[in-house]
């Protein structure tokens, strides 16, 4: 059963939104492109482990959470997807890497040699990663007096198809118990349920608590992005983003409007709202609204915003209108 689904994260859709937003020539647009394709890569192999899993999805013994975010001893830690059930947890880390992957367990290191440049790239072993979130999350339920008794088994899972082990790693090395390739996970989840049927089960009220805690807990704060990447509001371009093909600005018809790269006629006004949201400010008064939408006039950003029914603030020329439900609505 999945409890939280998986979906992009507000940064990753902050990227994209500023990824269409930002003119071709501005000199941040490379940093900006390369930083959304890491992060549209990560949930691409989260998004293909689904695939693999498809089996145990819906079963209602297993409790199925992506991306949770923490805190511990003052500190977030966030878990790529966490299995719960009364007898055992499984937390699984992906990794979305091609190439051929090295390891070395003894001093805890990971790297990459890339199959085109013969660059080697180090990063944070992902094995530590995990099991030290493993540990963290258990000095979590400990410090909100939630009873779990049972280990935690961490996986490393690698989803990238063009993802290769080093095969001059000695095969019987106790790592490869951990980590694997994406492909193999449903063996492994089912080896890990079928060794922990006689653990003694938590209840099933206990299990719920849990759940709810996790669910209540969770936390995603939204950053300024434009503020990281030392880029203006002013620097963006402004008008109607076409939902169809994220051309920028659409044309103003009769009764729609109208995308010049793509013929697609609609009433575009939520997806540029939801930019502002995400790169701008969650809250939006109609002078902002016409320059960032390039509204002919306040009249018509008025027409605009009764069609949409956003609730709103303060009175008059004071009005601002709140957007975080279309931050929250994905
Ligand atoms: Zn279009």
């Amino acid at each position: 059963m999945i409890i939280k689904p998986l979906k992009p994260s507000i940064y990753l859709r902050q990227l994209e939104a500023l990824k269409w937003r930002l003119p071709v020539n501005h000199p941040k647009k490379e940093d900006i492109m390369k930083e959304h394709g890491k992060f549209y890569s990560g949930y691409y192999g989260e998004r293909s482990l689904l695939y693999h899993l498809r089996s145990f999805l819906y079963r209602p013994d297993l409790l199925f959470y992506h991306n949770v975010k923490l805190k511990q001893d003052g500190f977030y830690f966030e878990m790529d997807l966490m299995i719960l059930s009364q007898r055992q947890m499984t937390f699984v880390e992906t990794k979305h890497f091609k190439g051929i992957l090295s390891f070395d367990p003894i001093r805890h290191q990971f790297w990459r040699k890339d199959p085109e440049t013969k660059k080697i790239e180090v990063y944070k072993d992902p094995l530590t990663q995990v099991r030290s979130h493993s540990h963290d999350f258990s000095s979590w339920l400990k410090e909100n007096q939630l009873h779990y008794p049972l280990t935690i088994t961490p996986y490393v899972t690698l989803t990238h198809k063009d993802a290769l082990i080093d095969p001059e790693l000695p095969g019987q090395s106790d790592i490869f118990k951990s980590i694997f390739r994406s492909d193999q996970l449903p063996f492994k989840l089912r080896e890990s349920l079928n060794s922990t049927k006689s653990n003694k089960p938590i209840s099933k009220r206990q299990l719920k608590a849990i759940s709810e805690k996790i669910m209540s807990s969770h936390s995603e704060e939204k950053s300024d992005i434009l503020q990281k990447f030392g880029i203006s509001p002013n620097e963006l371009r402004k008008g109607l983003r076409c939902p169809a093909c994220s051309h920028i600005p659409m044309i103003r018809e009769k009764n729609h409007w109208l995308c010049g790269a793509c013929n697609h006629k609609c009433n575009p006004l939520i997806e540029s709202l939801r930019d502002y949201a995400l790169l701008i400010d969650e809250q939006i008064c109609h002078r902002d609204m016409v320059a960032f939408c390039l509204l002919a006039n306040r009249n018509q950003c008025s027409y605009y915003l009764g069609t949409l029914d956003l609730p709103k603030s303060g009175k008059k020329k004071g009005t601002v209108y709140h957007l975080e439900g279309l931050i929250k609505g994905g």
